[in-house]
């Protein structure tokens, strides 16, 4: 008999939270829905309950405490650049919002959802008969992951584009769960294994995603894609440096989670931290590009990177 499709629409995070946990393993939080919706309706990830985040005022608040900018996660990726303090301290999370999607899906998507996106993969995004077609992957039900031609791992990408800025100013999330909150550092919650890409509880609620007033970054953003809209990444280089040279590179685009390097200038040349970055990155045939030339473009993407931080 089918099970009963539910729908809840909470105005605070600790009714959500207990709705969820009466739901185990088969509720999802929406945000904008734009990732998680058509998940579902292509049969990538099925639930009954959909648990709508967007009546919960206290996730959209963008605030300023003890020197920390707390952006509130339901903070649609559009109205990041209505925000005076986040464009001034941040304006290259502000350039990453912009790459994603297009006009319209920004105006849905928001700023956890982003973080919180579902890895991909040519093999998986598909419709349900070509994955069935094709005996299915290992993310999607299968044996073996098809992309690398039968190994027993998944190398769906992680391809969020504001994640990696957010990563490279050492971004902490705020998060609420059954249990009670805590503060993690976003670059933690990514666990690398294709298949469960994050180490959140499934319960758990990202209020707001904390960002450092009192360090100054220069941060450089590069994204390459097939087309400059719509299109999701094929490879997110980010680099942010501070006044005194410690540095940050955070690659999207390429692996199961961001591959994330840092250091200092003081002590390592840049050439040194790109073949770091290059060795980290586990790159598979899974895109439209080609593995080489997605491996050439990051080589490419970051050497540019460094000259634009250090010329500027
Ligand atoms: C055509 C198309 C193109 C796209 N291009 C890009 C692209 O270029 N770059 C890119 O990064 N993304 C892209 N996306 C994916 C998606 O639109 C974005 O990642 C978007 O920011 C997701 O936000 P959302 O609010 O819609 O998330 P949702 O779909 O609502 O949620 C995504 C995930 O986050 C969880 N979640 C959301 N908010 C919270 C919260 N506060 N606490 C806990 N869990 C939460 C949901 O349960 C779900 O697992 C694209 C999507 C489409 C359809």
């Amino acid at each position: 008999m089918p099970t009963e499709k539910q729908y809840f629409k909470p105005t605070r995070i600790e009714d959500a939270i207990k709705i969820a946990g009466e739901h185990p393993g088969d509720f999802c939080y929406v945000a904008g829905g734009t990732d998680v919706l058509v998940n579902k309706y292509q049969g990538n990830k099925e639930c009954n309950c959909l648990i709508d985040l967007t009546d919960i005022a206290e996730l959209k608040a963008v605030s300023v405490e003890d020197n920390h900018l707390m952006i509130g996660s339901l903070i649609k990726l559009d109205d990041l650049k209505k925000h005076e303090i986040i464009v001034e301290k941040y304006p290259t999370l502000v350039l990453a919002a912009h790459e994603v999607a297009s006009p319209m899906l920004r105006k849905t998507a928001t700023l956890g959802g982003n973080i919180l996106c579902e890895n991909r993969c040519s093999f998986y995004n598909q419709s349900e008969w070509w994955r069935e077609a094709i005996g299915y992957c290992l993310k999607c039900d299968g044996d073996i992951c098809i992309a690398t031609g039968g190994r027993k791992a998944c190398f769906s990408k992680f391809v969020s584009d504001t994640a990696p800025v957010l990563i490279s100013a050492g971004a902490k999330l705020e998060l609420h769960d059954l249990d009670g909150s805590k503060i993690v550092d976003l670059e933690t919650i990514y666990t690398g294994d294709g298949i469960q890409p994050r180490n959140l509880s499934p319960t758990a609620i990202i209020k707001s995603i904390i960002l450092p007033l009192n360090q100054d970054y220069r941060i450089v953003f590069k994204k390459l894609r097939p087309r400059e809209a719509v299109d999701f990444t094929s490879l997110t280089t980010v680099i942010s440096l501070t006044d005194n040279g410690d540095l940050k590179v955070v690659v999207g685009g390429v692996d199961p989670a961001p591959v994330v390097v840092d250091g200092s200038l003081n002590s390592n040349t840049e050439d040194f931290y790109v073949k770091k970055a290059l060795a980290k990155a586990r790159v598979v045939d899974n895109d439209y590009y080609t593995r080489k030339y997605r491996r050439e473009m990051m080589h490419l993407f970051l050497e540019q990177s460094f000259e634009e931080l250090l010329d500027g």
